[in-house]
């Protein structure tokens, strides 16, 4: 089978490494990729913006399938492009991208189906959206409908900060992805992330994995796209996790479904634990990153069948098989990440940190120069490592990170730290 996979960040590397190990393929591209991808795929420098230019090359080498990384051509509909031009693609349609590419439209659904989640109102003009938020008061949260690199949304502690927010958006930070803005009830609890596949009919949930949001150690300073993950997380109970599915993920499906929209791909919910029970607060249309590496580290069943079972509508007949070891991801960044950061520093030591036990390394933003790796983004890369426990692929991935020679970069230091305490405390 000849694959094409899009994208260039850690979640690519690892649905590379991944997707490479399948019997099923004969030949993988990855376009644009990076330097690590380079060693899983050939890559091509494709312009993933431009469909068109993608569906030529899939005509041109003959690509049984596309597997579609981030949410940005998913949202521009690069699904139903392949599909019109006769090429089979992993990820939702541009209608069932809605999910993520519209804060109002996943509400809506919410609200048709009697999905939980947060009180909440749209708006299109800032005198409603002010006089709305007088009226709730803060703490209150505020989102631009649209995507917005994950910068979207502002969680308001007073008045003030919720203020600024909507004037923000109305004044086009986001352009046209403020021009709706929604203003959504503050929900308290514990934040997990749930991963389902679904091929519009079902879903069948991934393995439970927990991000690590905030950049700084002790979930300090801004909001980041994720410094780090891992997997098991000992905070979705057997309990919890058949909640979600029954009031959350199932309903979604059948939502989508009962609109002649059915989704088929990944279903990334971010729901918090409230006193009330599980809530959504969005909806993700991919895999996470990096929660991406540490499912692909874990997942025992070859990925290709399953993604294409999503696309055929044959999930109900498929099993996913899991590792029982842990895995942990530590993102390595350029400092001044999530701001202004420079490229091109050289990062060294990677094949020493690799020769550790159980560790992989991932990379996002490299890219290769006469024989040396260098830094060409934010994040850089995911150490990963697995382990019999959370504690032991902790272990194991600082130890790497302490090979890796970059003085540029820096990494969050307690990643899985949570998880870790839970295992000391249950001896
Ligand atoms: P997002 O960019 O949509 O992932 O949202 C960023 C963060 O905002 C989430 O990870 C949550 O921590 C927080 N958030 C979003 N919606 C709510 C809500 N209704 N209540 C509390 N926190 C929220």
């Amino acid at each position: 089978m000849h694959i094409l996979l899009l994208g260039s960040g850690g979640r690519e590397h690892a649905l590379a490494w991944k997707i490479a190990a399948s019997p099923l393929v004969t030949k993988l591209w990855c376009a644009p990729g990076n330097a690590g991808i380079a060693k899983e795929a050939e890559c091509v420098a494709l312009d993933i913006a431009d469909h068109s230019s993608v569906i030529d090359f899939c005509r041109a080498n003959a690509v049984d399938f596309v597997v579609v990384g981030p949410e940005t051509p998913l949202v521009a509909g690069i699904v139903d492009d392949l599909a019109a031009a006769g090429i089979k693609a992993f990820g939702p349609s541009k209608q069932a991208a809605q999910l993520e590419g519209s804060k109002g439209f996943t509400k809506a659904l919410c609200t048709e189906f009697g999905i939980p989640t947060g009180a909440y109102e749209r708006f299109t003009n800032a005198a409603d959206a002010l006089a709305y938020l007088r009226a709730k008061g803060a703490p209150i949260v505020v989102k631009a409908d649209g995507l917005a690199a994950g910068k979207g949304v502002v969680v308001a502690m007073t008045m003030t900060e919720a203020e600024a927010a909507v004037a923000m958006m109305f004044d086009g930070a986001f352009g046209a992805a403020g021009a709706e803005v929604v203003i959504e009830e503050f929900l308290s609890g514990r934040e997990i992330s749930f991963f389902a596949l679904s091929d519009g009919e079902t879903a069948i949930a991934l393995a439970s994995a927990q991000d690590h949001k905030r950049v700084f150690d002790h979930d300090q300073g801004p909001n980041t796209g994720g410094m780090g993950a891992y997997s098991p997380t000992p905070f979705v109970t057997d309990e919890i996790h058949s909640q979600i599915m029954a009031r959350i993920i199932l309903p979604t499906v059948a939502g989508m479904k009962a609109r002649g929209t059915p989704f088929r791909g990944v279903l990334y919910a971010g729901v918090m634990l409230t006193a009330d029970g599980p809530k959504l607060f969005e909806y993700n249309v991919r895999f996470g990153d990096p929660e991406c590496q540490v499912h692909m580290l874990r997942m025992m069943s070859d990925i290709v069948p399953a993604m294409l079972a999503c696309c055929d509508g044959q999930l109900k007949n498929f099993d996913l098989r899991w590792f029982p070891d842990s895995a942990l991801t530590v993102v390595m960044a350029t400092k001044g990440y999530p701001g202004d950061y420079a490229k091109g520093s050289v990062i060294e030591g990677l094949d020493e940190a690799a020769g550790i036990e159980g560790v992989e390394i991932f990379h996002a933003g490299t890219t290769s120069k006469d024989g040396k790796i260098l830094a060409n983004g934010g994040r850089v890369l995911n150490v990963c490592a697995t382990g019999k426990t959370v504690t032991e692929a902790q272990a194991r991935a600082y130890r790497a990170i302490d090979r890796i020679k970059w003085p540029q970069g820096f990494c969050r230091r307690d990643i899985g730290s949570q998880a870790v305490a839970r295992e000391k405390a249950d001896g």
